[in-house]
């Protein structure tokens, strides 16, 4: 295994800083003897909801299964259609595939890698019943246009907001600019557990407590059983962990937005462009783009930094989605995106000198 100078990213300096108050939530769960559906679930939903601006938040077994269980608390299944952009993390499609719909998939904009709302209005069909747009890389899409955009057509309106913890768009958070929205805790994203975790967020109570329902085998009462669901929830553990995690999300992402403002300015090289400045990005990931790319990701790993690709196949040319129908050269954006991505390394806790030396390298290619 190589012994990277600049890993791509990594947990320990951000977990050694609040090692005590892990333990501490460890240590709660454990004496209290509850491990699912309890007082750290609650007290985890209540302060998430609160930071995200939702009025709701349902703890749930990850990102997918958050995705997944909005759709179907919302009846869209088999028949239906779900727009969603071509260049996004599988989840995404995942999740509308599951419930039975088809996902329709829409070309992004070169310049964010954002789903828009004008590329999304030309394929809605008449079975067309929910928008997903993908904060992909922790940037927040064109809400307000998307909104407009469901309202004309009776369209539910659902974040990905998988990329999203932090971000803002117009001074409002991830979590609370559409019908509802889906989280993931994966440990690398923005917020992360300690393992699997997610949650959905909306101000629609309805909404909410069918979702609770339907992560908890359909059930509200012990073993009465409304409705044929599944068992996808937040344990104990991974809510205290993240409970004492929250707290520091603003100061984490601060620290992403200060690394990557070094990498913006101090990047000089022709051959490496970036995506559009966003003010409100969150930075879960910092992509640059070059029609070198290949060259450039064996160079970086030469030289001792874990460098990513997010994606290296766009969704329509993945074998689990050929039943689509779809071509190569259908989404040229988002082929584009996958010819020439690379994902720097940049994570809080990352060190001065590592910044520079990641700059150093990306210059002299
Ligand atoms: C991580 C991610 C998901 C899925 O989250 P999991 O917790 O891994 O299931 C969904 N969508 C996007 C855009 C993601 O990055």
């Amino acid at each position: 295994m190589t012994e990277w100078k600049v890993p791509y990213q990594e947990f320990r300096t951000i977990h050694s800083a609040i090692r005590p108050e892990l333990e501490a939530a460890w240590k709660r769960v454990m004496d209290r003897d509850w491990f699912i559906l309890g007082e750290e679930d609650r007290a985890f939903e209540q302060a998430f909801a609160a930071y995200s601006g939702a009025k709701y938040c349902v703890g749930v077994g990850n990102g997918l299964d958050a995705l997944r269980l909005i759709l179907l608390a919302r009846g869209i299944g088999p028949g239906d259609e779900v727009l969603v952009p071509a260049n996004t993390f599988i989840a995404s499609v995942l999740a509308i595939s599951y419930v039975g719909a088809v996902p329709v998939l829409v070309d992004p904009d070169p310049e964010t890698a954002l789903m828009t709302p004008e590329g999304a209005e030309k394929r809605i069909t008449p079975r067309t019943k929910a928008i997903m747009p993908v904060h992909l890389y922790g940037r927040i899409a064109e809400m307000e246009g998307f909104e407009a955009l469901a309202r004309a057509h009776g369209l539910m309106l659902v974040e990905d907001a998988a990329q999203a913890h932090g971000a803002t768009r117009n001074g409002r958070r991830a979590g609370a600019l559409g019908d509802a929205a889906g989280f993931s805790f994966y440990p690398g994203k923005n917020l992360g557990a300690l393992g699997d975790a997610g949650c959905v967020t909306t101000d629609n109570p309805e909404l909410a407590e069918r979702v609770r329902s339907l992560a908890n085998y359909g059930s509200t009462q012990k073993y009465h059983h409304d409705e044929v669901g599944v068992n996808s929830r937040l344990d104990e553990l991974q809510a205290a962990l993240l409970l004492a995690k929250l707290p520091h999300l603003e100061e984490w992402v601060a620290e992403r937005r200060r690394i990557a403002a070094l990498y913006e300015a101090g990047l000089r090289n022709p051959k490496i462009r970036l995506l559009k400045k966003d003010a409100g990005n969150g930075y879960h990931i910092f992509p640059v783009l070059t029609d070198r790319r290949d060259a450039l990701l064996s160079r970086l790993e030469d030289l001792g930094i874990h460098a990513q690709v997010h994606y290296p196949i766009p969704v329509h040319l993945q074998k689990a989605y050929r039943d689509l129908g779809y071509r190569r050269g259908d989404f040229p954006a988002a082929e584009k995106l996958a010819e020439t991505e690379i994902s720097l390394p940049l994570y809080p806790g990352m060190r001065e000198e590592q910044i520079q030396y990641v700059l150093d390298v990306l210059n002299r290619f």
